[in-house]
């Protein structure tokens, strides 16, 4: 089987279910598109498309995140990770309307980043963050009254992860912490030890622990893991006092899913293959991989390999087969033997897109995404923090 063959999968509508199936009513997800949209078999969704986004013209702009669908981003007016496209939405104060081809927390962000005057636009709301919605801010609250009565609420800084709600954010901000993204987070957590003497860091426990431990050399020990479902977060005051990193028990239903199996599995069957992974992946993996960065740094990382090395890798399905296409010259192969979309990603496809357009075309916005302004000062604060980080 050819490295294209491999990778020339589609989700099956079970894995969709999979990894979509924490739906709750209050969080971001698992709400209806209230629109009337056009049937997947309309040969014309491409066309339809490409009229509508011409009808709209400068107006809009159209972010589509790494991991989306190829159909959707192929009407993206820039690409990248989540925080990449906040700026390069802000950088376009003269778009009316940011269609953003990602999900929920994504779409909060530019829209704190962007003007007064312009609407973010996600195409479906049931696309969120199984990962952003393992931290509600009624939770997070709950937590630092737990660190408070600890007595360590004071020598505690907040670091939270760009993929959480705006309202993570917005208690950041309140509470003098920062976000990161995965290319910063070692920069975050540096500068929130210069603050303060423990770091309560959420939703992502493995970016945290890896962070802490591969990077930053703190012992596995002086990470301790907060429950939002237990008591007291299934800790006790006194491993509160001693751990010097909380972990918010929070993580990625995809790079959640890569195992050390995985790692051992793709060693025996490619010698010499460069295991490349995303620090989202659990600690184990991250320790026996050859590489670990953020997606941009993955996608740097195979523009610069040399033709006819050979890579297994670790992130989003979507993404990595774009690189094995745009790579012919380099063996890239998906680190895990089952498919493995982000599921929710995947809820954009080109009939949302389509219908989105071209209501925006008639002048109807639909499924606009907006911060109330209290939330969006606290969270801008927190973005600033990280914008300001050394
Ligand atoms: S890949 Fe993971 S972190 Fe990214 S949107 Fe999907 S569930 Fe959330």
């Amino acid at each position: 089987m050819t490295t294209t063959e491999t990778l020339d999968v589609q989700p099956t509508p079970l894995a969709l279910l999979l990894l979509g199936r924490e739906s709750d009513p209050r969080s971001e997800r698992g709400v209806d598109c209230p629109g009337d949209l056009p049937a997947p078999s309309d040969p014309n969704l491409v066309e339809r498309a490409r009229a509508a986004k011409a009808r709209l013209g400068e107006k809009v702009f159209i972010l589509g995140h790494h991991y989306q669908r190829d159909e959707v981003i192929e009407f993206a007016d820039v690409t990248g990770d989540s925080f990449k496209l906040a700026r390069d939405a802000a950088a376009r104060p003269e778009a009316e309307y940011i269609v953003f081809c990602g999900v929920h927390f994504m779409a909060e962000s530019a829209d704190i980043l962007t003007s007064e005057r312009q609407q973010v636009i996600l195409p479906d709301l049931a696309a969120g963050c199984s990962m952003a919605d393992m931290a509600s801010a009624e939770q997070v609250a709950e937590c630092w009254d737990v660190l408070a009565d600890a007595g360590v609420a004071d020598v505690t800084v907040p670091v939270s992860y760009m993929n959480s709600s705006a309202d993570i954010k917005a208690f950041t901000g309140r509470h003098g912490g920062t976000i990161c993204t995965s290319s910063n987070a070692q920069r975050a957590l540096e500068w929130a030890f210069s603050q303060g003497e423990k770091v309560l860091f959420v939703p992502d426990q493995h970016l945290g622990r890896n962070t802490a431990v591969r990077d930053m050399g703190i012992a596995l020990e002086d990470c301790v893991v907060y429950n939002p479902h237990k008591p007291g977060g299934g800790l006790t005051p006194e491993q509160l006092q001693d751990a010097k990193m909380i972990l918010w028990r929070g993580h990625c239903s995809v790079h959640g899913r890569f195992s050390l199996e995985s790692v051992e599995d793709v060693r025996a069957r490619i010698p010499g293959v460069n295991v490349l992974v995303h620090p989202e992946c659990k600690h184990e993996v991250v320790t026996a991989a050859d590489h670990v960065g953020s997606t941009e740094y993955i996608i740097k990382m195979l523009d610069a390999a040399p033709a006819g090395s050979s890579w297994a890798i670790g992130t989003e399905l979507n993404l990595v087969r774009r690189l094995a296409k745009a790579h012919p010259d380099k063996q890239i192969v998906f680190l895990d033997k089952t498919v493995c979309f982000c599921s929710t990603m995947n809820r954009i496809d080109l009939p949302h897109l389509v219908w989105a357009l071209e209501s925006l075309a008639d002048g109807k916005p639909v499924n606009r995404i907006e911060v109330d302004a209290e939330t969006e000062h606290f969270a801008k604060l927190a973005l600033e923090q990280m914008l300001a980080l050394p």
